[in-house]
């Protein structure tokens, strides 16, 4: 770990930052989080990292997901996504510790980083240090967003293979940078990770896009027939979600046109697909 863990980490949303103003998290203060009831308060990685467990374990067969329980600020567990060329950690996770590392190590270590979009940067560089100072993908309509410094590559574009299989694809939904990433998968059917920016629901048929969960502000209809559109010729079984076991197990490509399709006609708006 990096000597760098007393940083200030934000109790709401889990991001570490190299400074921050001690009344507000620009996080949380943006219309998309909240500030949590007794005003803002800040932490360290070092801190909840010793008073929590991070825990690796398979969330399928082929896939690992890295998470911290009890559950720490907006609860997202991160996944090491495996392919040639090393294994991708997409999303982060406010946690780690020397077991955790020595477990992903098992598993091949982290050959590069990639976020779907700012509320989980979380520990993001202190996971990238650990594993050599890894590059971070983040994408550059999000930059505003990078809350320190850190090995951080920014994409430009609709879509980029970081690692061999593994390809980002740049929706706009929830942020600007908002964005998901393919891989085959171990069985070549195909699976799409997608942190909540195509949101699996409690019906596990189903997805959704939202501007803002917390607040529940929808997303824009352009933006969701976009989505559908760049996702058209992608083939995938399965989307993997934010948290532990929020899996479209099958035919996810068909619950994204449905769910995208039910969205809008909710809403008034003719799904024109
Ligand atoms: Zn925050």
């Amino acid at each position: 770990m990096s000597s760098r863990t007393e940083l200030p980490v934000c109790e709401t949303c889990g991001v570490q930052f190299d400074r921050v103003d001690p009344d507000e998290c620009p996080i949380c203060t943006d219309e998309r989080q909240y500030v949590g009831r007794g005003g803002q308060r800040w932490t360290t990685v070092a801190e909840v990292s010793a008073s929590h467990r991070t825990v690796v374990r398979e969330e399928y067969p082929g896939l690992w997901g890295i998470g911290t329980e009890p559950t720490f600020a907006i609860g997202q567990r991160a996944l090491l996504v495996p392919g040639d060329g090393g294994n991708l950690l997409w999303d982060s996770i406010t946690t780690i510790d020397d077991a955790a590392i020595a477990r992903v190590t098992e598993l091949g270590g982290v050959s590069a980083v990639a976020l779907s979009h700012p509320h989980y940067y979380s520990a993001m560089v202190e996971w990238s240090e650990a594993f050599g100072d890894v590059p971070i993908y983040v994408h550059e309509s999000d930059r505003a967003w990078l809350p320190r410094a850190g090995n951080i590559r920014t994409w430009s574009g609709d879509s980029l293979e970081i690692l061999p299989g593994r390809t980002l694809i740049n929706t706009r939904v929830h942020f600007a940078g908002g964005s998901v990433l393919h891989w085959p998968g171990t069985d070549g059917r195909g699976a799409l990770c997608t942190g909540d920016i195509v949101q699996v629901v409690s019906d596990r048929r189903w997805v959704s896009f939202m501007y803002s969960y917390p607040n529940l502000i929808p997303e824009h209809p352009d933006t969701i027939r976009r989505t559908v559109a760049l996702l058209e010729n992608v083939t995938f079984e399965r989307i993997v979600g934010a948290w532990w076991d929020r899996v479209v197990e099958e035919d996810a490509h068909g619950a994204v046109v449905r769910s995208a399709r039910r969205y809008l006609e909710h809403i008034g708006v003719a799904p024109g697909f």
